[in-house]
Order: structure tokens, then sequence, then C-alpha cells
């Protein structure tokens, strides 16, 4: 009998006791609402958004419902309006096209390369079609950002940054999210901390994030922030600013304070992981494990290799083999969207000019979940499951 993994792909730790206690003392109190705080309290929310400004070294820090809410709220404060174009990622995930709808923004597509990161050619051959990048570190793989900061600069292109899948990750020393004018991240239980849904945008910028507090519905309380600029920054925004609600409550933030203290312990955590299954998978026969930069220190929270030149038979052939013994892969290259949808093409309400070079990328994208319930030697055991099905189908073909 050949060996089955029997560990789940979408069970995340649960909630650490002290985010539990701390819920409970927030439930007690009735005050769930960002600013209904007693005398001389300063609520949930507003530590929370201190404390990730200082983790990540930045001077302001908005708590939102989403880490969607926080990249729309971002390309708003930065002054996209309807039919203005936004250079974003081919290869992504649904909300981020979806915030520049949102907006009514335009997305342009910059193609995808075999590292799994923006295509920085093609970004700076498109640099002319928009002031704005949208740029998502999608499966926590960051580009080179220096050339890719250089591009934008010398184009006046301003970046937002996607950080769903690199909170806890820096290229060098700075901490992604702070490259641009603001950075996003999600709380949603699939990503680094878990508030089930939630969202977090930081800047430098007084002027951004005072409108980012106004959008997210501060009304006139956003003296109560803790992580936010100056009360003179707002005399003009508060009145030119609509209310576009999409708080965090205290009750997620009461939940995410101790499990962003921990963050680094878990970036460890599902580094060990994500090393025991690249180590099992190289060299494996028509596999080709994803390169990592060497000023990149990632969060291996998912892994993703390419089946380079397969057809797509064989791809489902070997994603079921691996299924049939407990381990679930996802092909993000797959024509038709299945449970997500991660390619440029599946967005039919944001036509593009077709990307051959990207699209033979695309088609040989697979993807597997990390959670921090696997042990290091689960993942030895996935990684066996995963050698010995795609190097048969590789064989057979
Ligand atoms: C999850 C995700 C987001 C934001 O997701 P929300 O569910 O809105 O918090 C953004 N970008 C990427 C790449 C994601 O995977």
């Amino acid at each position: 009998m050949s060996e089955r993994f029997t560990g789940s792909f979408t069970q995340q730790e649960p909630i650490p006791q002290a985010g539990i206690d701390a819920a409970m003392r927030v439930l007690q109190s009735g005050r769930l609402h960002r600013y209904n705080v007693a005398a001389g309290e300063h609520g949930e929310t507003a530590l929370l958004e201190q404390e990730f400004a200082a983790m990540v070294d930045a001077k302001y820090c908005l708590a939102v419902a989403s880490g969607g809410y926080a990249m729309a709220t971002a390309l708003r404060a930065v002054g996209v309006k309807a039919g203005d174009k936004v250079l974003s990622n081919a290869f992504t995930l649904a909300p981020v096209p979806g915030a520049i709808a949102a907006v009514g923004g335009v997305p342009v597509f910059v193609g995808v390369t075999r590292d799994l990161t923006i295509d920085l050619d093609d970004l700076a051959a498109k640099a002319d079609q928009a002031s704005v990048l949208l740029l998502s570190h999608m499966r926590g793989h960051m580009c080179d950002m220096d050339r890719l900061m250089a591009i934008c600069g010398a184009a006046g292109i301003k970046v937002i940054e996607d950080c769903a899948h690199t909170m806890g990750a820096k290229w060098g020393d700075t901490h992604s999210g702070r490259h641009g004018v603001m950075g996003c991240y999600s709380c949603q239980t699939y990503k680094h901390v878990n508030s089930g849904e939630g969202g977090l945008l930081v800047s430098d910028d007084d002027e951004l994030m005072a409108r980012a507090i106004m959008l997210s519905g501060s009304y006139m309380l956003f003296e109560r922030h803790l992580a936010g600029p100056p009360k003179e920054a707002y005399a003009q925004i508060k009145y030119e600013t609509p209310n576009i609600s999409g708080r965090m409550d205290h009750l997620r933030a009461a939940i995410l304070r101790p499990q962003l203290a921990d963050l680094e312990t878990q970036v460890q955590r599902w580094n060990d992981r994500y090393r025991a299954v690249e180590q099992g998978l190289a060299d494996t026969p028509g596999l080709t494990v994803i390169k990592r930069h060497a000023k990149e220190s990632y969060v291996g929270s998912s892994i993703q290799f390419l089946l380079e030149g397969w057809n797509g038979e064989a791809v489902n052939a070997a994603i079921a083999r691996c299924a049939a013994r407990g381990v679930e892969l996802k092909w993000f290259g797959g024509a038709e969207p299945v449970a997500f949808t991660s390619r440029y093409d599946s967005w039919r309400y944001a036509p593009s000019e077709a990307m051959p070079g990207t699209d033979e990328i695309l088609r040989g994208i697979v993807d597997m979940r990390l959670p921090l319930t696997f042990s290091e030697s689960d993942c030895a055991q996935v990684a066996r499951i995963i050698r010995a099905e795609v190097s048969a189908v590789y064989q057979a073909s």
C-alpha cells in the first residue's frame, strides 16, 4: 500500500488563548464598535493599529474590514477615479482586480515571470499607460523591488502594495508594504493572522492616511486614532471625503493583537515547513521549484511549482493522483476557474491584450497551502507523494 496523507489543507491553528481571553473581555464590555470606548480607554482597534505600524516601521496604520477594502481604499486615497487605468499583476487573486473595479478603474495587466513575480520588462513597457500600480506580491513572491521602484519612480507611478501573502516578509531590510505609498494586508483566515475577515493599511503619508481614515467611516472621531496623522491633516479632507464604511471592530482587533506579537515565531514555523516540502521536491523530473531572490525573506505559508510544457490532461492526472493520496493541489493555470481565480483572462469584466509568454507560465503553475497544523514530517510526506505521482505521470507521457 502506498502512503496516504490525512491532514487538512484548510485547517488553521486555534486562536491563541490570549486572543480568546481578550475577545471575551470585549464581548463582556459590550463596546464592540471601534469608537465606543470608555473614558481613558484606547480600544483594541487603535492599539492594534499602533502595534502593527511599529512592527513594519510605518508612521500610520488603519485597521479595516478586509484586505480587499484596504486596497480599494488605498486606490481612492491616491485619487484613482472612474475610467482611470491602474497597472496590476496578470497573476494574482480576484480581490486585486476587484479592488480596481470597485473604484471604477480599468486594470492594465502586467505579465508574470518564471519566478512568479511581476515581469519588470513588461512593466517598463507599459509604464506610460497609468500613474498607479497596484502591485500584488502574489503567493509571497517578491520581485526585484529596487528595480521596480526605479521603473515606477522614473515614470511617476505611485505604488500600492498588496501584501496579503507577505505580512512578515521583507525585501532587504524593508518590510513588504513599505516600498510604495501605501501597503495593504489581509487578516482573513487563510493569510498570516486570522480574524476571519479583516485588513490593515499602512502609510507614512499624512494626506493619504487622513483620507483613508475618513473613507473608512471615522465620522469626526479621527482624533481617537493612535496611529493616524495629526488633526491638521484633516482640515480640508474631513469636508471633502465620502464615508465608505469599512471599519474594523474591537473583537477582531482583540483576536489579532496576540497573533501579531507571535508573528515572527509563526514565520519561522512556516518556513521550516516550506523548506521541508521544497527539499522533498528538489530534482523531481518534470517539476520546477520556484527560485527565490537572495534579498527576499519570505513567509512560506504556501508553496508553488511549475509543470512546464505539460498538457492540461497530464496536469489534471497528476493532481488527481495526488488528491487520491490526500494531497490537495490547486492548478492555478486551469482554463476554467474552479473555487478561485488567479489569472487575468478569468476576469472578463477587465479585458486585456493577450500575453502568450505569461499564458505559457500560468498554464504550469501548481499551488499548495501549508497550514501550521502540518508538522515538518507531514510536509516531508506530502512532498514524497507529489514527487512520486508527478514523476509517474511525467514518465508515462
Ligand atoms: C486574500 C487576498 C487578498 C485580500 O483578501 P480579503 O479576502 O479581501 O481580505 C488580496 N490579495 C491577494 C493576492 C489575496 O490572496
